[in-house]
């Protein structure tokens, strides 16, 4: 399994090393990058690269385009016919690499319109999706020195905000956040900001976020929500607005605890009974799993608070021990 790992591992780095060379060859993919305002450095930093448009543009690269390797790596599909072509065709190419800087899958935009946007590597022994974070190794140094991690949905905006000097960010892939994302992330940085799309995807993703964060919350970190305005994306806006507002709008992101309970008394009328009553049964779900013990004893009096209930009360209708007075 060992031995199978490392000729994977070779493989990708083959396959890396040749969409780079195909990069610089191709002068429609270079304008595509040039035109989203990206410099030579910053894709140099990333490994972007490029597949061309042919089916077994990878035999160039491979002198033995059948071996089993290039399917179990994800890079051809092998199809019913026995015929076998590359998966990537005609795309800009993003190396996800593990922590060590291993290349382990692969992300390709398409150039122009077309469906779908990104193809991803599938998954194969080297890439299990739900735990891996792009940009992850290119971020360890920021991560370090801020002692933040910013997380984004996508690819590009990675890449753009450390082009313009934010480098401590790292994307979930398209998938949703995962705890084992959130576990990874605050055992090196003491806050996490996320910061989605200003879109309804996003939105929704913030949500998967914060529901991923609440069992590895602990009461000397802090994760919070940045929001953008509904036509950005934390590409466009950095690009719009610069670093220093992207930064300036980090600081103020909206803290979990407070993003949780808004989200709780999401269509609860509170000047009602009723509505009370509701966002307390909502939040039977949530607050019980806040591995934070101290942030859950002040969540439960925020939402007292807002449910008009004693904070006993509040935490026996969640379920929870209240503590007794000795
Ligand atoms: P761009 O700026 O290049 O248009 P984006 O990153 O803003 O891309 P979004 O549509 O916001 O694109 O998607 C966010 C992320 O979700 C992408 O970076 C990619 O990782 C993932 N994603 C988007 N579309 C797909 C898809 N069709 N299949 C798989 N993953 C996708
Ligand atoms: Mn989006
Ligand atoms: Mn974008
Ligand atoms: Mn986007």
């Amino acid at each position: 399994e060992r031995e199978q790992h490392r000729s994977l591992v070779e493989v990708m780095s083959t396959a890396a090393r040749f969409y780079r060379e195909q990069l610089k060859a191709s002068p429609r993919a270079v304008d595509y990058l040039k035109r989203r305002g990206l410099t030579g450095e910053v894709a140099a930093k990333f490994g972007i690269g490029y597949a061309p448009d042919g089916w077994q543009a990878l035999d160039k690269a491979f002198p033995k385009y059948d071996e089993p390797a290039l399917a179990e790596a994800g890079l051809v599909i092998d199809n019913e016919a026995g015929r076998r072509y590359d998966r990537f065709r005609d795309r800009i190419m993003f190396p996800i690499q593990d922590a060590r800087g291993n290349v382990i899958a692969f992300g390709g935009r398409i150039l122009d319109a077309g469906e779908p946007k990104y193809l991803n590597s599938p998954e194969t022994p080297l890439f299990e999706k739900g735990r891996e974070l792009y940009g992850l190794p290119q971020a360890r140094i920021g991560i370090r020195e801020t002692g933040t991690v910013i997380v984004v949905e996508g690819y590009m905006d990675v890449v753009a905000l450390a082009q313009f000097g934010v480098c401590n960010a790292v994307a979930t892939l398209g998938t949703a956040t995962t705890p084992t994302h959130i576990q990874k992330l605050l055992r090196q940085a003491d806050r996490l900001v996320f910061c989605f799309d200003g879109d309804k995807a996003g939105r929704k993703a913030a949500r998967r976020g914060l529901e991923a964060s609440l069992p590895h919350l602990a009461d000397d970190k802090a994760v919070s929500f940045l929001f953008l305005p509904p036509e950005h994306d934390p590409d466009s806006f950095v690009r719009a607005h610069g670093a220093d507002a992207f930064q300036s709008a980090a600081r103020d992101a909206t803290p979990l605890g407070r993003f949780l309970i808004d989200t709780l008394a999401e269509g609860c009328d509170l000047a009602t009974a009723e509505g009370r009553a509701h966002l307390v049964h909502n939040a039977k779900e949530f607050i019980p799993k806040i591995g934070a013990p101290i942030l859950k004893m002040q969540l439960v009096r925020d939402l007292a608070q807002s449910a008009q209930l004693g904070p006993d009360e509040t935490a026996a209708a969640l379920g929870l021990e209240v503590p007794r007075p000795r």
